[in-house]
């Protein structure tokens, strides 16, 4: 029988185009077996199952078609919380950690952020993080497709005692009342650019990514709209590419926006711009 060890080389030797074959021939394997990679890695001896052993050949022929390893575990780790993705929200990006990092200090400074919401929410990783550091806060997540909806509500469901209010609707059309913060990650990248994105990663959702030309279109409709939903000082947070904030900067000024400032990520590059409603 084939162990723990030679499988994981002959999954890796499989990857030829993954930029991390035997990361990623370890992650699969210790979710078909069903343990951690710590595990894993101190059963290299072991025996494989037949069984085990072919739907792990299976799940490394989806990755060899750039099937993100995160679709095919079914898990994404993310604010230090396991969210369950797949094919119908795009799987959360480490980038917009930055973003709940951000909203969390707001909070901490002004208690009196108590409602927000997670606008374009996909897998609902941003305000279920929120609602997991500080369950206090009132969280709406809001999505345009109802399949994210669906996988929002699950992972609220699985990870919070008290879940977030999940709803479907485009941008601010189904949206009643005022919240102290609106943040969102809404789709961002160029038409052109998802195209490749898309190459190198098929199963990705094209509504969570197509920001139309400039990828701002969404954004364009949201700094305007969220000074209707927002309480008087309250925060809009814009998560979007480095070359965009400068844009997204000027487009808050317009709109009548104060305080407005952009964050880095943890790569040091422009990624969340933050604006406040002005009081009257
Ligand atoms: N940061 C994502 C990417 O480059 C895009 C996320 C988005 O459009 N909201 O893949």
């Amino acid at each position: 029988m084939i162990t723990v060890r030679e499988a994981l080389y002959r999954g890796a030797s499989l990857l030829e185009k993954s930029e991390t074959p035997f990361l990623d021939a370890s992650i699969i394997l210790s979710h078909i077996l069903d343990i951690s990679k710590e595990k894993l890695f101190a059963s290299y001896p072991d025996p494989v199952d037949p069984g085990l052993m072919e739907r792990y050949l299976e799940a490394m022929e989806k990755r060899k078609k750039n099937v993100p390893v995160a679709y095919i575990t079914n898990k994404k780790e993310f604010f230090g919380l396991t969210f369950y993705v797949d094919e119908r929200v795009l799987s959360p990006r480490p980038d917009t950690e930055t973003l709940v990092e951000t909203a969390l200090e707001i909070v901490g400074k002004n208690p009196k952020v108590k409602k927000i919401l997670d606008m374009c929410t996909g897998s609902g990783c941003i305000g279920i993080s929120l609602k997991s550091s500080l369950p206090e806060l009132a969280i709406t997540c809001s999505d345009i497709s109802p399949d994210a909806v669906d996988v929002c509500r699950y992972n609220s469901n699985r990870l919070l005692s008290k879940p977030v209010v999940a709803q479907i609707s485009d941008l601010f059309e189904k949206i009643t009342g005022e919240f102290d913060m609106i943040v969102s990650n809404p789709p961002y990248v160029p038409a052109a650019e998802v195209k490749a994105i898309r190459e190198s990663s098929p199963a990705e959702p094209q509504l969570a990514l197509d920001g139309g030309d400039d990828g701002l279109d969404l954004i364009r409709e949201i700094i305007p709209a969220s000074l209707e939903h927002l309480t008087p000082r309250g925060y809009l947070l814009l998560e979007s590419s480095i070359e965009q904030t400068y844009s997204i900067e000027r487009m808050m000024k317009k709109a009548g926006y104060t305080d407005i400032e952009t964050r880095m990520d943890l790569t040091g590059r422009n990624r969340v711009t933050v604006g406040r409603k002005p009081l009257a």
